[in-house]
Formats: structure tokens, C-alpha cells, sequence
């Protein structure tokens, strides 16, 4: 039932669903269906939509236009009433021909607002606030290559630890995103890919594990499971890269940043997006629960800390 809007639903149920019930003003927005690939103007619409239907629990916001003048865009979705609650990242299509990445993105979307007062999603968008951006590379998108519209790969044009700022940050859809992630200083992030199967996670440039490789192994081999995947591991165990975004965002701010790839194909059938999109919000959604656990353990550790050092002062 997920792809039926919320009205219509209800019509169906109660067994009343004639067309002349379904009149112009029934809310549509968020019913997306992974039958085929969406194009960039129909998820220009649908996220404008999907803001200004559901104003208290979306925004839409342009981050900026890509090197060929097509829009980059995100949605924040929160129910937090919070000024500044946590954040997280989620974005696809770094690489244009990675289509189920921008969809996997899109059905994440779709279900967090779809399902936004369940017992499952509610805590998430009651905590945190978090940022969905189906198309970092509109560019490739359209013309369906991995690189921007000049070949580069933006998913090496970030800095990290061996990288330094001058030689990185060449590609302006990856200067809009490094703006995004500086200003927001992400809690973590999910960056979808596609052309294999599994959750990689930093670092990408280095064999040698990082600080919070625990945590990065639970939450990564948790989400694969969710999706059916075996393969969860360091990024570097993989095949070792330079200037990838989970690198840049780890090391800069501390964001858990993964890499997510939703299938073994790149652009796999359209008769498969129905799949590969439902398993993709299972892990998506597994990674947020997870990192909301972790988000309640450090608090409960914060309050214990707290009050054994009240008990220790007045002893
Ligand atoms: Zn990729």
C-alpha cells in the first residue's frame, strides 16, 4: 500500500473508490510509484509538492543549479520542535548512470512522509532532522554518465585526511554539497550508489580502521541484513580511493557517513525498481533507527555521567 496516497487509501478501504470521488483536491503528492525512472522534472514537482502539502513536516529548498543549469534540490523533513535538532544527510546520484541510487533516495523520501506518525518513523522525525537529495550529479543524470558534465567523478573531488582543500572541491555540485555538510555538520549520512550490493563505510583512502569502526560495523552490517545484502565493510577493503564524500564528512565533522549501494546494476530494468526501492527504505530506515539507539545511549550515558558526579559532590 505504499505507494497509494493517503485519501485514496481510505476511499479503498472503505470500499467507496469511484472516480467521482477522486476530484482535484485530493492530496497525491507524495504517491510515488517505482514502475520506472523518474525524470528530473517530475522530481522537481513531486518534491515541490510534497513540501507544500505536508508544510509541517517538509520543506523545499534549492541548493543551487549544477554546471548545465539544472536544479539541485533537497526536502527537510522534521517534526521536531526543536530550533536545531540533529541532522542527517541522505543523497544519491553522485554518479549519473546510478539511477537506483536517485530512486532509492526518492522511496526513502516518500516513505518517511508516508508513515511519519507510525511507531517506527515517528521517533525518527520527532529527533532529528533530516535532509533528502535525490540528485547530486543532475548533470550526468541526464546525459546518463558517471562523471559531471566535464567527465570528472564527483565522488573524488572531495578532501579527506590525505587530500588537502587546494586540490579538492573542483566540481560546483560538489562545492553545493561540501556547503550543505560544513553548514549542517551532519550527526551521520547516507550517500546511495549503485553498481554493486552492500554498506561501505569510511575510511575509503586508508586500510588502517577508524576511531568509531564498532559503531560504523554494527550500524553498516545491520542495513545490509535489512536489505538482504551480505557485504558490509570498510570502504578501503573494497578498493581503495581518494576524495570520496563519507571520507570528507567523517573526517571534517564526524558525520557516520556510509556509502550505500542499492544494486548490482547501475540503471538495473525498470521492472526491478519496485524491489530494489522497497528493500532500500528497509535499510534506510534500519540506519536512522540505529542512529537515533545511538543518539538515546550517549544521552543515557550523559544523564549517568551527570549524576554520578552529583552523587560524588555531595559525598
Ligand atoms: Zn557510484
Amino acid at each position: 500500500m505504499r505507494h497509494l496516497p493517503g485519501a485514496i487509501r481510505i476511499l479503498a478501504i472503505a470500499g467507496l473508490l469511484t472516480a467521482g470521488f477522486v476530484s482535484d483536491g485530493w492530496s497525491v503528492a507524495h504517491a510515488l510509484e517505482f514502475s520506472k525512472y523518474h525524470s528530473q522534472q517530475e522530481i522537481s514537482a513531486w518534491l515541490r509538492e510534497l513540501a507544500a502539502e505536508n508544510p509541517e513536516l517538509a520543506s523545499f529548498t534549492v541548493l543551487g543549479k549544477s554546471t548545465r543549469d539544472r536544479e539541485i534540490a533537497y526536502v527537510r523533513i522534521t517534526s521536531s520542535r526543536d530550533a536545531n535538532p540533529p541532522a542527517i544527510y541522505i543523497n544519491g546520484t553522485h554518479h549519473g548512470n546510478e539511477k537506483s541510487s536517485t530512486e532509492s533516495v526518492l522511496a526513502l523520501t516518500d516513505y518517511l512522509v508516508e508513515n511519519a506518525a507510525s511507531a517506527e518513523v515517528a521517533p525518527i522525525l520527532e529527533r532529528f532532522e533530516i535532509y533528502l537529495q535525490p540528485l547530486v550529479n543532475p548533470d550526468g543524470h541526464a546525459a546518463n554518465t558517471r562523471g559531471d558534465a566535464y567527465g570528472r567523478d564527483p565522488n573524488r573531488d572531495y578532501a579527506g585526511p590525505e587530500k588537502p582543500d587546494s586540490e579538492s572541491f573542483r566540481i560546483p555540485e560538489i562545492q553545493l554539497v561540501r556547503k550543505l555538510v560544513d553548514t549542517k555538520r551532519f550527526r551521520a549520512a547516507i550517500a546511495w550508489h549503485s553498481g554493486m550490493e552492500g554498506v561501505l563505510w569510511p575510511w575509503c583512502h586508508t586500510p588502517t580502521a577508524p576511531l568509531h569502526a564498532r559503531v560504523f560495523a554494527a550500524i553498516s552490517k545491520l542495513s545490509a541484513e535489512a536489505m538482504g545484502m551480505k557485504l558490509a565493510r570498510q570502504s578501503w577493503y573494497d578498493y581503495p580511493t581518494s576524495g570520496e564524500f563519507t571520507d570528507y564528512a567523517y573526517q571534517r565533522h564526524g558525520t557516520l557517513a556510509v556509502t550505500f549501494e542499492a544494486s548490482t546494476e547501475g540503471t538495473p530494468p525498470e521492472e526491478r525498481l519496485d524491489e530494489i526501492t522497497r528493500r532500500a527504505v528497509r535499510g534506510g530506515v534500519t540506519f536512522l533507527r540505529e542512529i537515533l539507539r545511538l543518539e538515546q545511549e550517549q544521552q543515557n550515558l550523559g544523564m549517568e555521567l551527570n549524576s554520578a558526579r552529583g552523587r560524588g559532590s555531595r559525598s
